[in-house]
């Protein structure tokens, strides 16, 4: 055959369904219900209508302006938007989420989705002679990028609460003189550690070696690590437009750092594709960042329904973690994860299952508008979960 050996070891990230054969209701990826700030479509119509020009010129390379808006986005919300204060377009912190620092662009490299920007840190920090660290369940994009740069792996298993075993991966860590992965919330548990048990895992491990934090979904209800920081130069903070600033289409993800690591994450992009992020999604991306309380309240919306939804689990016998996602992870007594996706699938509604061992009784739900919830419990009523 004509590929490598290298190909031969992989194994590929399987995402959740994007059927097109039927409209269905999509509570299977995580994605946000809500469209983006008006501000994104005016910003995206303008720079097509009065800038066309612009399309035919390289973007800027490095994202400056973008990144100064992030940096600002983070500033003015503490990076947990479900918290944040709103008075008219004023946005501030929750007192918990006050970053004692001021956020600066250089602190900032931003890519094409995490995932684009989690490839170059595996690139840029890790190798075939360093073990990464990560929880057994986490997001399965890890282990994917994990086999692609030949970087060995050391799974840490979850407490039977399905919480992290802290104690188990910094002791790992230890012994592989190692780097440590996990997501914060984790998914696809929902469960969150506070930033204080992060601190204590981080005056604990090995100083030298990467420490990653995902926060995909913090801004519904975890506490970012930001504030950390200023304490850990090995701390590497990983966020997206995906979840909770309603961009999945979009593709825009980056790291929030120390500038020295920041230095050598541009340093490898400039190795593999020194133009990432087109000059459209920039645009976007910065409009975005311009409409704080806009998300603020998009994702107030998505936390109130979780909680309506995760009571109504409950009520109806299921067993749930208690999420601080914008998804609920959830199993019942007697009916499979599998029966459960199957049947909900027949009443038009997309959720996640994972035929992975270990969580196959389980259902991940991802959060929608309020009429999207009402339909999947209309849903759920056809199960009979009760006999
Ligand atoms: C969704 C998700 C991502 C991927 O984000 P993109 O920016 O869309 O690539 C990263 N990490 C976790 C934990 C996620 O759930």
């Amino acid at each position: 055959m004509l590929v490598s050996s290298r190909i031969k070891n992989l194994s590929p990230y399987v995402p959740g369904e994007q059927p097109n054969d039927r409209v269905y209701i999509k509570l299977n990826a995580n994605e946000n219900p809500y469209p983006p700030s008006k501000n994104v479509a005016k910003s995206l119509i303008k720079f097509i209508k009065k800038h066309p020009e612009k399309m035919g010129l390289y973007p800027d390379p490095d994202s400056v302006k973008l990144n100064e808006a992030i940096a600002k986005m983070l500033n003015q919300s503490g990076g947990v938007l479900c918290n944040a204060k709103v008075e008219g377009k004023k946005v501030s912190p929750a007192e918990n989420d006050k970053i004692p620092f001021t956020v600066t662009s250089d602190m900032i490299y931003s890519g094409n989705g995490s995932d684009e920007v989690l490839s170059f840190i595996f690139y840029a920090f890790f190798d075939s002679s360093k073990k990464f660290v990560m929880p057994e369940f986490t997001y399965s994009f890890y282990p994917v990028y994990a086999g692609y740069y030949n970087i060995p792996m050391d799974l840490v298993p979850l407490k039977d609460d399905w919480s992290l075993d802290v104690d188990k991966m910094l002791e790992n860590a230890k012994n592989d003189d190692g780097g440590i992965i996990f997501a914060n919330p984790n998914a696809p548990t929902a469960l969150a550690l506070s930033r204080e048990e992060v601190r204590q895992m981080l005056e604990k491990a090995n100083k030298d070696e990467i420490f990653i934090v995902d926060e995909a979904y913090v801004d519904f209800g975890g506490e970012s690590c930001i504030p950390l920081l200023k304490d850990y130069k090995n701390l590497i903070i990983v966020r997206t437009f995906s979840k909770s600033l309603c961009g999945a289409g979009q593709r825009l993800g980056y790291i929030v750092a120390n500038p020295e690591i920041i230095k050598t994450v541009f340093t490898v992009k400039n190795c593999v594709n020194h133009f990432p992020i087109d000059a459209i999604n920039q645009t976007a991306g910065i409009a975005a960042c311009n409409d704080v309380a806009y998300y603020v309240e998009t994702s107030k919306k998505v936390v109130e329904e979780r909680e309506k939804f995760y009571n109504f689990l409950v009520e109806n016998g299921f067993y749930v973690t208690k999420s601080k996602t914008n998804f609920l992870f959830a199993k019942h007594p007697s009916i499979s994860g599998d029966v459960i996706y199957k049947k909900i699938k027949e009443e038009g509604i997309l959720i996640r299952h994972f035929a992975t061992k270990g969580i196959d009784d389980f259902v991940r739900i991802s959060i929608g508008t309020k009429e999207q919830m009402e339909a999947l419990k209309k849903a759920f009523y056809k199960l009979r979960m009760k006999n």
